[in-house]
């Protein structure tokens, strides 16, 4: 089980001068259970591959299979995908809407068809995931810290206990700390329920700090798997791919602490 992309190509605006290729025949598998990040510069088609894991786009050509469900060109209802798949897209406190914290957690679970205790239990169990303590429940989101803002966003898409939790930039325009903090979390959460993460991200000191398997971009196409380490030792492809490398020094404490002391010395040396 888990995610299968097949072959999975996606075109914008087809047929007009606009015309767009932004996934070229993309072939990638998500195990069940595994922490991935998918890596790749601004335009690479990172959003345009998790909207059709979240069944928000329907393939070209190609097909996916979450879990139980496959979609191709020619599936006419997406729906059955966002059963499996919860997504936090960039900048997901701009959904907010409702009037306490409570209440907008409870959004998402609530179009599930969830009631009464059940739903408060849910509502509370996301905000502990993300570490939100319950004074905040009765709280208008819109007077929270940007950070707390974005973890309220972040809980009612746990709150629907999705199979497979999709972030795309989860810490963009967050301080440092707040940016640590809100993967810890994450990284727990799929720790203790073996919750499938897929970490969309132009970080790659995030993606060597948490990913058990990396994905690379480039132009629409995948252009490098494998884990941490192997993806790291392709530091000039990457570059070539307009990657930012952390500092050797950053990186090799990230891998180290993944790793133990089975980093390649190769990678972690400092380059002029
Ligand atoms: P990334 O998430 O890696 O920045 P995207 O998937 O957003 O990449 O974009 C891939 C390519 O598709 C880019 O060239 C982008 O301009 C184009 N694109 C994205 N969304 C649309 C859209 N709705 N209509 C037309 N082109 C789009």
């Amino acid at each position: 089980m888990g995610i299968i992309v097949q072959g999975l190509s996606h075109v914008y605006m087809a047929g007009t001068p606009f015309e767009k290729k932004a996934l070229i025949d993309v072939d990638l598998t998500v195990e069940a259970g595994s922490f991935v990040a998918i890596l790749g510069s601004t335009g690479s088609g990172k959003s345009t591959l998790i909207q059709h894991i979240a069944g928000l786009l329907r393939p070209t050509t190609g097909s996916l299979r979450v879990f139980d469900t496959t979609v191709d060109s020619n599936t006419k209802k997406l729906a059955p995908l966002r059963r499996h798949v919860g997504v936090a897209f960039q900048y997901p406190e701009h959904q907010l809407f409702e009037e306490t914290v409570a209440k907008d957690i409870a959004y998402g679970p609530s179009n599930q068809g969830i009631v009464g205790e059940e739903l408060a239990a849910r509502v509370r169990q996301g905000m502990e995931w993300v570490g939100l303590t319950e004074t905040f429940a009765e709280r208008s989101p819109f007077h929270l810290s940007g950070g707390q803002m974005r973890r309220v966003a972040i809980a009612g898409v746990l709150a629907m206990e999705p199979e497979v939790l999709v972030l795309d930039e989860p810490t963009a325009g967050l301080d440092p700390k707040g940016q640590r903090e809100l993967l810890e979390k994450i990284y727990k959460l799929h720790q203790e329920r073996s919750m499938t993460v897929i970490l969309v991200s132009h970080s790659m000191a995030e993606a060597a700090r948490y990913a058990d398997v990396i994905h690379v971009m480039h132009e629409g196409r995948r252009v490098l798997s494998g884990s941490p380490v192997e993806v790291f030792s392709q530091r000039e492809k990457l570059v070539q791919w307009g990657l930012e490398l952390p500092p050797a020094a950053m990186l090799g404490a990230f891998l180290r602490q993944r790793l133990g002391s089975s980093v390649p010395q190769d990678l972690l040396t400092v380059e002029a």
